[in-house]
């Protein structure tokens, strides 16, 4: 038997074993070694030749990820890792380290049970390393810290032994404050950190060594000795001695809990399903025989097999021709094709996979990043997955060549429902599709899978902002919309949505885009917010961040008009009254209404224009203001280059809000809007001969500035084909 089916066959046998199954995976801020770390992992149990680890990078499987050097989709692999005698199977879920990809760590932190924080020694806690803490303990996932990069702080910086404690302390006490600030119920002390603990590892990803507490304890190893072994330069013999993944692995079958001891708690968190059902009861226990529950983390395109489905298998086992149900598919069932575990990009194809570890499954047509798959048709869904970031930014991209017009809506469809944070608009009419993503770099990635790994051949626009608009104070008083038939008028005010209840639709904990089935629920949970009793139950529709209000009183027939009044709010929410781009945190209220007697002259054609006019109407007299995405931009120089780089923020229209310098480096923390943020990557390289690290974060929209306001709208108004002046109130006044 070869090695691999040597191992297909060791991965098979442990599975059901579940006592000695962890689903880990690694997290960090974006360069802190996450990727680096999972290699060596791997090298070292075994998967792949040690030689190649740390070169050749197995988990950036993505060619575009090899030439960036940074990962952008999350890849599981399944081990092997021996503790004292007992083997134990670790399944390794890379996640994604840049914030352009939020969405990803979000649904790869569902699929895992414990989660290895890794933390650069010399940077120190980065605004992602909260992110992706908060992400985990929102996932209750528990985690352990692995301060990386310590062979630089030696060799580098030069601190001195005592320098490299203190670092250290400062470290664990700052990640233990975001444990504290972000654990769930009943984790916040146990979850903390600690190095007596063993829960604390550091090391060097890069030299494949790492130590701990009770490993210096119990292999008789000195601080001083690993100390001075970097300094000396035999850290290749502190990686014979003190081997990472050896360390790190033990630190997770120890302290990591194994699935069923998980999932009872876990379960509760992501799924809030009818606790007595008998799916409940399986995937509470991790149980091979209940009924089937998977939830999907990742969608990878295989050039042979097709979609292939990546999750997690929290009770049930999936094997080959079994029938399943997809949450939101209308009760279509599938037949599982092909079951593997997956190691990179490559998948070892299995008889079945049992409850509690990772599965790869084809024949899933319809399921998505987030589907819920069951073999219980009725099964309730996962919780949605929610993350923070929204597009900021579009392309428009057309086939360079007719015949693969039909090819690319197909390549495009598939892209959509592999990454659910690209949104693609398809425009069968002109051909020219529009897909918006998290920024520049996370289209870039887009367009070049499209193009290299699908071979479509496409044009492409140079990128573009994606606006909104709102209103920064109350329209003054009503504004009357009349329909054409001048028979029916509508009276509208509007005001900006107070930031709490915006916050919620976001989180999700406000519900929006659907019909409101319990409107008393509703209506108290506004009360909870500040709202009196009249608007609380008013609320006829969220559509996005806006909300429209129902706050007349007894007006005859205007039940049945309700629907059409609601179209129209949908119709202003899609294509603001400045420049056609959607708007934000938006309070609608209707507060009067005079109808024909008559149905026949208040069908659509008549209501939805009267409306539309009373909505826009009361916005342009609120005064609408268009607002842009921001970016958080983080960098790192060189004290010498510092001020190339500085500069580079300033003539963006950035602000730089803080400038630490220790030693030879300088941080700057800054924010810049996404309009002035294209070409910043070769700009800053070249101002800094590419010695500046620097990552960006989505920051929320902020009104474009009042001078700049109306070249920009009449900039985006011109592209879309509208007048160059956006209608005045008189216009929709009629
Ligand atoms: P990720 O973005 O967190 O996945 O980071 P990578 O694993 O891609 O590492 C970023 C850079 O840091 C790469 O150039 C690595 O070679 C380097 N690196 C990672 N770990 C170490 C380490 O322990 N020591 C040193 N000196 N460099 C490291």
């Amino acid at each position: 038997m070869g090695r691999k089916e040597e191992n297909i066959a060791r991965v098979q046998a442990l599975m059901a074993d579940l006592k000695h199954v962890r689903n880990i995976g690694t997290a960090a801020h974006i360069d802190h070694g996450k990727t680096t770390l999972s290699d060596s992992l791997l090298a070292g149990a075994g998967l792949i030749s040690e030689e190649l680890a740390g070169t050749q990078l197995a988990l950036d499987y993505d060619e575009q990820e090899q030439a960036r050097g940074i990962t952008i989709n999350a890849v599981n692999a399944s081990m092997v890792h021996e503790v004292e005698g007992t083997q134990y199977l670790i399944n390794l879920i890379d996640t994604p380290g840049h914030v352009d990809f939020g969405g990803d760590v979000t649904r790869a932190m569902r699929a895992l049970d414990g989660v290895i924080l890794v933390v650069c020694a010399v940077e120190g806690v980065m605004p992602q390393t909260e992110t992706v803490i908060r992400q985990a303990m929102k996932e209750a996932v528990r985690p352990v810290l692995f301060i990386n990069k310590v062979d630089r702080l030696i060799n580098e910086l030069k601190v001195s032994p005592e320098e490299m404690q203190k670092r250290f302390v400062r470290i664990i006490s700052e990640v233990n404050d975001r444990i504290k600030k972000y654990a769930p119920e009943g984790f916040r002390n146990d979850w903390q950190v600690n190095v007596e603990k063993g829960t604390v590892g550091f090391g060097s990803a890069f030299n494949k060594w790492a130590t701990s507490v009770p490993w210096m304890k119990r292999k008789g190893i000195s601080f001083k000795e690993i100390y001075e072994s970097c300094k000396s330069g035999t850290q290749k013999e502190l990686a014979k001695k003190s081997p990472i993944h050896e360390v790190l692995l033990d630190m997770s079958v120890k302290h990591h809990p194994d699935p069923p001891t998980a999932q009872k708690y876990r379960i509760p968190k992501i799924w809030h399903g009818d606790v007595e059902s008998p799916v409940a009861k399986a995937m509470l226990a991790a149980d091979p025989n209940g009924p089937i529950a998977l939830m999907v983390n990742k969608i990878i395109v295989d050039p042979h097999a097709g979609e292939v489905a990546i999750g997690r298998l929290y009770s049930g086992t999936i094997e080959r021709g079994k029938e399943v149900y997809i949450s939101g598919m209308g009760g279509r069932s599938y037949h599982v094709a092909l079951v593997a575990v997956a190691v990179g990009a490559d998948r070892m194809p299995v008889d079945k996979v049992l409850a509690g570890n990772m599965a790869a499954v084809s024949g899933l047509r319809d399921a998505i990043s987030g589907s819920t798959v069951s073999s219980d048709a009725a099964m309730d869904s996962f919780e949605p997955i929610v993350h923070y970031s929204e597009p900021v930014v579009t392309v428009a991209i057309e086939a360079k060549h007719t015949r693969d017009l039909p090819r690319l809506i197909e390549v495009l469809r598939s892209i959509s429902k592999a990454d659910p944070s690209i949104v693609v608009e398809i425009n069968n009419e002109t051909g020219e599709h529009l897909i918006s993503g998290m920024g520049e770099l996370h289209l870039e990635i887009t367009q070049y899978r499209i193009v290299n790994e699908q071979k479509v051949e496409i044009n492409t626009s140079p990128p573009i902002v994606v606006y909104r608009e709102s209103v920064p104070n109350p329209s003054p008083t009503y504004f009357e919309g009349k329909s054409p038939n001048k028979h029916n008028k509508f009276y509208v005010e509007v005001e900006p949505l107070e930031q709490p209840i915006v916050d919620a639709i976001k989180a999700g904990d406000i519900p929006a885009g659907k019909a409101i089935k319990d409107k008393k629920a509703m209506a108290l949970k506004f009360q909870e917010f500040g709202w009196g009793k009249d608007q609380a139950k008013g609320v006829v529709w969220i559509q996005d961040t806006n909300i429209m209000l129902d706050m007349t009183k007894s007006i005859q027939n205007l039940h049945e008009t309700m629907e059409l009044c609601k179209d129209a709010f949908i119709e202003a929410c899609n294509r603001g009254p400045l420049a056609s781009e959607k708007t934000m945190a938006l309070k609608v209220k209707l507060v009067d209404a005079k109808l024909h007697e008559d149905s026949i002259h208040r069908g659509p054609g008549q209501v939805i224009p009267a409306m539309r006019s009373a909505i826009y109407g009361s916005m342009v007299t609120a005064g609408t203001v268009l607002m842009e995405p921001y970016q958080k931009v983080f960098i790192n120089v060189p004290n010498d280059v510092m001020g190339s780089a500085a500069r580079e923020i300033q003539t963006r229209r950035g602000e730089i809000i803080d400038m630490k310098s220790e030693g030879e480096i300088t941080t700057i923390d800054s924010i810049c809007p996404v309009a002035e943020m294209f070409g910043f990557a070769s700009a800053i390289r070249s101002a800094t001969q590419g010695r500046a690290l620097w990552s960006t974060e989505n920051a929320g929209f902020r009104p474009v500035p009042r001078d700049l306001q109306p070249t920009v709208v009449k900039k985006i108004r011109e592209r879309k084909g509208l007048k160059p002046d956006p209608p005045t109130a008189d216009y929709y006044a009629g």
